[in-house]
């Protein structure tokens, strides 16, 4: 890697590589910059215009997220023009969004909400026309609110850059302006990969999970990160907990093995959790049925088949294959007792194959 470059942000002298972006390099050194557009996992697209930033020798305040940092600049993060600006692009984002937050999903979560706060954005500064569109809940899994969608992009472009889905993209033009299916048709109808990737992306209540609505906001709930136990890749998420019943799923864009990138069986396939078919003790045969067991019991009559098995026939007749949905430790255990304690190298996993 080359050597680092240096630039002034807000006074301090602060190292960074080239090909950086002047919001990440404020974000890699804990300077806060407010955006809606901004993703992490998607490109630079300048277009809520919240991230602008002075910079020294420039009239005009620039956006953060697709101007390139360069050595020697002075950037200023926080200035009264920047202050001004930044609650004007927020009151005309409000001159058409409904005044919701009261029983609003999003609530709590919410990137609008939370900037409009911070900025004290007025919801009436600009009164104009207000979109009066249905909710539209014609896919199983994501209840659509265009009245609340501020057009930031991040479901289109989401669904195109990451997904490559290419379900959605922003439609129409001028106040008609939304993202959008082909022809308004049902996402169910498209190709829609029901990943909630678009869900996830987006900073209000335009777009939230069906399954989990009306059963608790961000602020009910508590967020366990877990592994998912779909498959071998390993993708990290939230499981969103009240009164000891999982109600949602949500992404940790921190999780180094996806990023908060999930597929429909890691956002959407919970409700396996509490089912009431779900097994939860042991069954031993029992004629043409089984009959529940204790765990003691279970484990004495396998071992006792497996000994017996291995006097009759010898070690190598056993082998042990083990999962991916496991952990490294659950196969480097099954891997061991093979073996250690059958006396066989008949050992092999599913993703081998
Ligand atoms: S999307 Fe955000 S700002 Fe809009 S009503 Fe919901 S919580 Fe309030
Ligand atoms: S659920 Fe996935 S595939 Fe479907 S529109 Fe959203 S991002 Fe695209
Ligand atoms: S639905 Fe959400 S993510 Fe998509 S453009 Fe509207 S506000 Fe942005």
């Amino acid at each position: 890697m080359s050597s680092p470059s240096t630039m002034k942000i807000n006074g301090r002298e602060i190292e960074f590589h080239k090909g950086k972006t002047i919001l990440e390099v404020c974000r890699e050194n804990d300077i806060t910059v407010p955006t809606l557009c901004h993703d992490d996992r998607l490109k630079p697209y300048g277009g809520c215009r919240l991230c602008i930033v002075e910079i020294q020798g420039v009239p005009r305040p620039l956006a953060s997220c697709t101007t390139p940092a360069e050595a020697g600049m002075e950037v200023t993060t926080e200035t009264p023009r920047l202050t001004r600006l930044r609650k004007t692009v927020l009151e005309l984002l409000l001159s058409n969004h409904p005044n919701d937050c009261m029983c609003c999903e999003a609530a709590g979560n919410c990137g609008l909400q939370t900037l409009a706060y911070q900025y004290g954005a007025r919801l009436d500064k600009y009164p104009g026309e207000q979109w009066q569109l249905p909710i539209r809940q014609d896919n199983p899994f994501i209840t659509y609110e265009p009245n609340k969608c501020i057009v930031c992009g991040r479901c289109t472009r989401i669904c195109n850059e990451v997904v490559m889905a290419g379900t959605i993209s922003i439609t129409n033009r001028g106040f008609e302006v939304m993202p959008d299916t082909a022809f308004g048709k049902p996402r169910s109808l498209l190709n829609c990969e029901f990943c909630g990737q678009c869900v996830s992306a987006c900073p209000t209540g335009a777009l939230t999970d069906r399954k989990g609505r009306g059963l608790g906001r961000s602020a009910d709930v508590k967020k366990v990160k877990t592994t998912c136990t779909y498959c071998g890749t390993g993708c990290n998420f939230f499981l969103n907990v009240k009164d000891d019943r999982v109600i949602r799923v949500t992404s940790d864009l921190s999780a180094p093995v996806n990023k908060g990138n999930l597929c429909i069986k890691g956002r959407y396939g919970y409700d396996f959790i509490h089912h009431e078919d779900r097994i939860t003790t042991p069954l031993i045969k029992d004629g043409d049925g089984f009959r529940e067991a204790s765990w003691d019991e279970a484990l004495e009559l396998v071992a006792s088949k497996f000994n017996s098995l291995i006097a009759e026939h010898g070690p190598e007749k056993v082998g042990g294959f083990s999962s991916s949905r496991c952990t490294n430790e659950e196969n480097y255990l099954l891997a061991k007792w093979v073996r250690c304690a059958v006396g066989s190298n008949n050992v092999d996993n599913c993703a081998r194959v």
